[in-house]
Parts: C-alpha cells; structure tokens; sequence
C-alpha cells in the first residue's frame, strides 16, 4: 500500500501542482470575471390589445413589464448593480398591431426619473417627449408616459442613444478619412476590443490623450467627443499644423461591455471604471494605462494633455488642481476664459475639487505626468447641436494652446 502511495506520489504531486497553477490562473482571471447579473434580453407580448415589447438591440434597457389594464402598463427599471450614480437609463421597444395610445408607468426600482423621455421612431433621430405625454408627479405613483403606437416600433429611452455600433461606424468613417488604422488596446471582461486609433504621425513629439464612455449612458460626451476628434481631423490650416506636431490618441468607449448591455455606471465587473485608476482591477482600465504608458515612453517627452468626456447634469469642467512643476501652467484658466468669450450660451463652469483625489483617469494622469487633466460634461439636457459647436470650440482652443507652446 505505502509502496503503491510512494509510486503516486510524483504524479500526485504534478497533478497537486497543476491544479495550484489553474486556481493562481483563476485567480489572476477572478477581478475580470462578470459581478453583475446580466440583463435578459427579451420581448413581452401581450394579446389583448397586442402590443410587444422588447429589449433586443444594443444599448437596450428594459428590467420587467407587466399589463395592468387594457392600454396601461408598467415597465421596470433598475440598474445593473447598488449603490449607483443616478443617471437611470432605459431603452426599450413598443409597437401595437393596431393604432392605439398606451399608457406606461416608469417603475424606476433604484433613482428618481431625471426628465421627459426621448422617442425616436428609428433609433436615430429622437425628440424628447412632449409635456403633455408625460406626468411625473411628486407623489407615491411613478411618472406616467402616453404613447401614441402603432405597427412601425417607437423607441423610448431616458435619453437619445448613441450606441456601440453607431460609434463603431463613426470611428471607421472618421479613420478611413483620415487615413489611419484603427487598433485594439487590449479586450474587455467581454472580449469587446477597446478600439482607438491615432491621429498624427508616430514620429510626432507632441502627444494628447481622449478618452470617453468610461460610463456607459453618457452621450453627450459621446457627442462632444466626436465633434472634438472631426475638428482634429479636420482640412483646416489649424488642425493640419496641430497633426504635423502631436499624435491624438482617441479612445472613444473605455466600457464598451457597460454600453452595450445599457448599463448605467459600470463595466460587467461592476465597477465604476472612472474609479479604478489606482487600483486597476479592471482590464479595460488596464489596457487604457499599459497604451498610455507605452506611447508616453516611445514619445519620450511624455504627453501634454488628457481630456476624458462625459455627461452630467450641466456643462462643466472638472480640472485637476494644479501642482508646483506642472507641464503647461494656466492651460484649463486660457482655455476655458476662450471657450466662454466665445460661447456665452454654452455656459461652461468650472470646478477643480470634484472628485481631485478619487482613482479617476484625470488623477492617475496629472500624477503621472504632471499635466492637464481634464474631465470635459456636458449636460444630459443640452441642446445637441450646441454640444456639437462646444466640442468644436474646444477643439480649436486646444490647437490653438498648444501650438503656442510645443509648435515650431
Ligand atoms: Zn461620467
């Protein structure tokens, strides 16, 4: 018997040893796994009028539906895991095989309802609500929505979407345009790729970071991102000189597993990635970080500039606070005084404290090299097309700034 143990032993002890090697594995995977219960996607069908809902399409949000009468419904609303910001997204589906005007109670499980829906007839072009379609009394019952539908689907979310998809097609159009590649930095939980591509030639001493969508539901972010990067990439005299000095780096959707399945903060591993920049327990963050660290080591120089885009409840900048021996001095002060000259309407503020010390891209950055680092929100509620000129301002501004400084 001790004979036959002494002869397993080695193999005991390689089979002992593999299995330590798959739980270090394990463990090493164990932060990357997914930590919140994903969202079923689905449609309900009712008979009786026979109306269908569904939340089968990227970016959708729908948690529970029930009839509660003929014409009258409730949806259900929660987020993805608690505690969370309050930015309640939703995005479904409806449609009715015969003309008719439903009724539908917002159950938000989580947060209060932030405004009007938006509806969108093809998921592209929306419009919020009118006030007369919807009643959100400060009272026990949840706001109600009427809702003219019929056999073509009507789409209602918190607010418009700009999805994975869309801004897939945005990257590929603006990177064909301008004659680059698209590359991967590295994958999320999910597999996505973290897409970004690279503006300016490598040779190019001067470096800028964008990022954007490190949170899912912010798209106005998204769409200031987008007018920032077109101006960069722009014909003008301006944007050429500025692409003949720098390399842009833009990496438009950090979380790109949290907008896909409508989440309202976090990545599938249900953490606010605009969180996890100290600790980096995140493969999305990480991949971000090692990207950066690599093209700031083949520059030499270092970066000069990080912008990370947003969306809050009004347009505002969060600068991170500087420090003696910071790179570029009074940048946020010119470019924000400019900004405001020539944008009244744009109403940007300012602030320097919010969230300075928490694990955000803009900390880990200013740390790490000591340059300006700025979170860029714009409002949920703000006009579209005047995000669009903002971004496009800022552009300009950020040109403008820092050829002063590096161009020769
Ligand atoms: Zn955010």
């Amino acid at each position: 018997m001790s004979v036959t143990i002494s002869r397993q032993c080695p193999a005991s002890r390689r089979f002992a040893s593999l299995l330590f090697m798959i739980l270090l594995l394990t463990a090493g995977y164990a932060d990357e796994a997914i930590k919140v219960p994903l969202q079923t996607r689905r449609a309900w069908d009712y008979d009786r009028p026979e109306v269908h809902f569904d939340c089968h399409f990227s970016g959708a949000r729908l948690n529970g539906c029930e009839q509660l009468g003929t014409n009258e419904f409730r949806v259900l609303i929660t987020p993805e895991n608690e505690p969370i910001n309050n930015s309640p997204w939703y995005a479904f589906k409806v449609r009715a095989a015969q003309r008719q005007t439903i009724t539908l109670d917002l159950v938000n499980t989580y947060a209060l309802q932030r405004g009007r829906p938006w509806l969108s007839v093809d998921g592209k072009n929306w419009h919020v609500a009118d006030r007369e379609q919807y009643a959100n009394r400060v009272s026990a019952h949840p706001p109600v929505l009427r809702l003219a539908i019929g056999p073509e689907p009507v789409w209602v979310a918190a607010w418009d979407i700009v999805s994975l998809p869309q801004i897939n097609d945005w990257m590929e159009a603006l990177a064909s345009r301008a004659g680059v590649e698209i590359h991967s930095a590295g994958n999320s939980i999910e597999g996505r790729p973290l897409r970004y591509f690279i503006l300016g030639a490598a040779t190019n001493a001067g470096l800028v970071f964008v990022i954007g969508r490190q949170h899912p539901p912010e798209i106005t972010g998204t769409i200031g991102l987008e007018r920032f990067v077109e101006t960069l990439a722009g014909d003008t005299p301006l944007a050429r000189e500025y692409r003949r000095h720098f390399q842009t780096v833009v990496v438009p959707v950090v979380n790109p597993d949290g907008v896909e399945h409508g989440h309202w903060r976090s990545n599938l591993g249900g953490v606010d990635l605009n969180r996890d920049w100290q600790d980096f327990s995140q493969p999305e963050t990480r991949a971000v970080r090692d990207l950066f660290l690599k093209l700031a080591a083949a520059t030499g120089g270092g970066p000069q500039l990080f912008l990370d885009f947003h969306s809050t409840g009004t347009n505002i900048f969060y600068a991170q606070p500087e420090a003696p021996g910071d790179r570029l001095p009074g940048f946020a002060d010119r470019w924000l005084a400019g900004l405001r000259a020539q944008l009244p309407a744009f109403g940007f503020e300012r602030d320097d404290r919010h969230n300075a010390t928490l694990a955000t891209g803009k900390d880990w950055v200013h740390g790490q090299w000591h340059i300006p680092s700025l979170t860029c929100e714009f409002g949920y509620q703000t006009d579209r097309l005047l995000i669009q000129h903002a971004g496009e301002m800022e552009a300009v501004g950020v040109m403008k700034l820092l050829l002063a400084r590096f161009g020769q």
